[in-house]
Order: C-alpha cells, then structure tokens, then sequence
C-alpha cells in the first residue's frame, strides 16, 4: 500500500464579482500542486461560514485521506454534535465538493465519469424573465427564445409583485413590501398574458419563494393548472409542509420544492408520498455532492426529477458542481442558470458555458473548473445589510423574503 495522499492546508476564497459574496475553499494536499476547489456559499451570513471552515473545519480536516470523502463528510456532519444548519453545511460543501475534485484529478477523469458517466450530452438550463409589467415580461421571455432559451422562469415585480400602493399605517417601518392575496392575482393575470403571446411550446415556470399563506397556495396551484407550467416553485414554506397533499389532491400542477431544505431527511416524505415533481435543492446548503447525490438516486426510485438551483449565489464552482450531477443523474430535470458575465469566467477558468439553451461541461478531470485567487482578490465581499430579505406584509409586520 502506497501512502495516502492527505490534507495539508485548507484555503477559503471570498470574491464578490457582481452583488452575490461567494465563498469557495480550496483544499491543498500532501502532493505537490494537487488541490480541489468547492463552493461553500452562503452569501448572507458569509462570514460566518468563512469561520467555520477556518477555525473549526481546517484543523478537523488536516492530515486526513483525500479519497475519503464519504467518510470525512459523514464525520464533519456529526463531530460538532450540534449539526443541521446553513452555516455549517456549507463549510462542509466547500470542503465535500474539493475532495470530489481532487478525487477525479488523482483519476484523470471529470467528475461526472466518477458518478456512472453521462446520461446526456449537456443540461437543459431555464433562464429568468422578470418586469414590472406582463408586456414587459412577455417582451423577456421572446427575448431569451430568440437566445435559443426554451425553459423560462417568468416573474413579475421580483418575487413580491406588484406592491402598487399599498394601505400602510402611520409610522410602517421601511421593507419589501407585499400583499399576497394582489401578488396571487398579479402572477395569474401575468403567466395567462404571456401564454397568449408565447403559445404552449416554450416551457414556463414560476417561483412563489414561499410567501402565500397555505390556503391560497392550494387556489393558487389550482388557478394556474391551465397554463401549464413546467414547475411551481416553493408554493408552500418548508413549515408548511404537510399542505402538499392538498396540492396534490386538487391538481396537476408539476411541483418544485427546497432550496431551504437542510437535510436529505427533510426531502423523504415528500418523495415517499410523490407530493413534488421537482428537488430544488441548493447543494451547498445540504452538505455538496454526497448528499446531493444520494438524494438523487432516491428520488429516481419514485419518478422525481432533479433541478439543482442555480442562483448567482451559488459560485461558478457550485455551477461546476451542479452541471456533474446534471450530466450523470438519470432523473435530471432541468438545470437552473443565472447568466454569469464575462469577468467571473476569468476570475473562474472552467465555469460552464451555455449555448442554445443547453449548459456544457468541459472534459478537464474533477470539476474543470479553477479560481484566480489574485483576480478573485480584487473583488472584495463588501459589509451590507441585505435590503429585499427583509420582507413586509401590508401592515408592516415581517413576512419570509
Ligand atoms: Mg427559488
């Protein structure tokens, strides 16, 4: 038995390139110039991630075999005894996603070969269309077709609508204001407007981010079941969860759940019940590539699809991460894409490119993809307090972003 290749030091990246703080670690090993790099975002509470990893992480990881990943996230999950949360799972994925990629550069393979090898040739992505108006909307969405887009995210207002002028009282504190019963209405008129113009071929879907009360959720599932959507997403809070099979029971509408999720366990009854359509899960906030994966194969059992999400605050790295699964996964759905500019290609070498609708990866072995750190540095994470989480309803009281 040759000697193990370990752990040597543990490197976290921060880089704000556009307005989304990114956190990705880079994991160096006993071999000279072998290093793997994964994505630990989690860009409201950055700092906080960036502490675990480098106080509490790192010296748990140093010295440890680099092809034990299983074993080392199994380890990392339960060695605080305290576990389950956003902050640490995503210092786990930075940690988790590197040691994939080390893995298939020790294999000289890419990462997907690692996971059974491609079901597909690329990753079908959808893209966001947003306005203030359904013209507006409507005007997007033929804009993306022209590009070759043929899954499309139509939303109105951001996530929150039309907030018009809303009857606040005296003295309401300032916030993203939003009125779920107008904001149900808004988004019916809005997806009915752009399916008279589109037709039926392009594919629409819609994120709800949670925010109706559960009775209006189920009207608002029924509602849209004659536009046909791909997916509704996040109809319901995951504190809400058991309002699914009332969905279920009153229509047909494809559903797509839990980017808030963090813990495979949270996915089993939904699977087991076939009450989603869709995993939305945000793989860093579950721990990286382990157990993404294992939720996966799970839900391929019962006909579920994957749609890993895939906002600007998941890093190019996790992009990398999120289009190896999505090449493998035998039940892929549909690969969310946030359009990255042309300066985080640089500051990333390797982030996936989209051509005609369909995410590519590239045949470098573990995730292809790298981080210019003297580039990433001139991007500093600025210290802000996120304005549009802090989400009201009308009278002014708190109400999920
Ligand atoms: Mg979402």
């Amino acid at each position: 038995m040759s000697k193990p290749i370990t752990i040597r030091d543990v490197k976290t990246i921060t880089t704000q390139p556009e307005g989304q703080r990114l956190v990705i670690v880079k994991v160096l090993t006993s071999e000279p110039g072998l290093y793997g790099v994964g994505c630990a975002t989690f860009t409201q509470r950055f700092h906080a991630v960036v502490a675990a990893i480098e106080k509490h992480l790192k010296p748990f990881v140093i010295g440890r075999d680099v092809m034990r990943s299983e074993e080392i996230f199994q380890m990392a999950m339960v060695s605080g005894y305290w576990r389950n949360g956003p902050v640490l799972n995503n210092a786990i994925s930075g940690i988790d996603q590197a040691l994939w990629d080390i893995k298939g550069k020790l294999a000289g393979m890419p990462v997907f070969e690692l996971l059974g090898g491609k079901s597909r040739e690329a990753a079908h992505v959808y893209v966001h269309a947003d306005g203030p108006t359904p013209k507006a909307v409507t005007e997007n969405v033929k804009g993306y077709l022209n590009e070759g887009y043929r899954y499309i995210r139509v939303q109105m207002g951001g996530y929150g609508g039309r907030p018009g002028d809303l009857p606040k009282p005296e003295g309401a504190p300032p916030g993203a204001y939003f009125d779920p019963r107008a904001y149900c209405r808004n988004m019916l008129d809005m997806i009915e407007y752009v399916r008279s113009e589109v037709g039926f071929e392009v594919e629409l879907l819609h994120d709800v981010h949670e925010r109706l009360q559960p009775i209006d959720a189920v009207q608002f599932a029924k509602d849209v079941e004659p536009f046909k959507l791909f997916f509704l997403e996040d109809i319901l809070a995951p504190e809400d969860l058991e309002w699914f099979s009332r969905i279920r029971q009153q229509c047909a509408t494809p559903i797509a759940m839990g980017e808030l999720f963090n813990h495979p366990r949270e996915w089993q009854p939904l699977i087991s019940g076939k009450l989603i359509d869709f995993l939305r899960m945000h793989v860093s906030q579950m721990g990286g590539l382990t157990p993404a994966r294992r939720v996966a194969d799970f839900a391929s059992l019962y006909g579920i699809r994957t749609a890993w999400h895939g906002p600007g605050d998941t890093s190019p790295v996790g992009h990398a991460a999120n289009l190896h699964l999505d090449l493998w996964a035998p039940n892929f759905g549909v690969q969310e894409w946030c359009r990255f500019p042309e300066h985080v290609y640089e500051i990333f070498p390797g982030t996936p490119e989209v051509r005609g609708g369909y995410m590519y990866p590239n045949e470098r072995p573990g995730l292809g993809i790298d981080v210019d750190e003297k580039l990433a540095a001139k991007y500093p994470c600025e210290d802000f307090v996120e304005a549009w989480t802090q989400t009201r309803l009308p009278d002014g009281s708190p109400a999920r972003p």
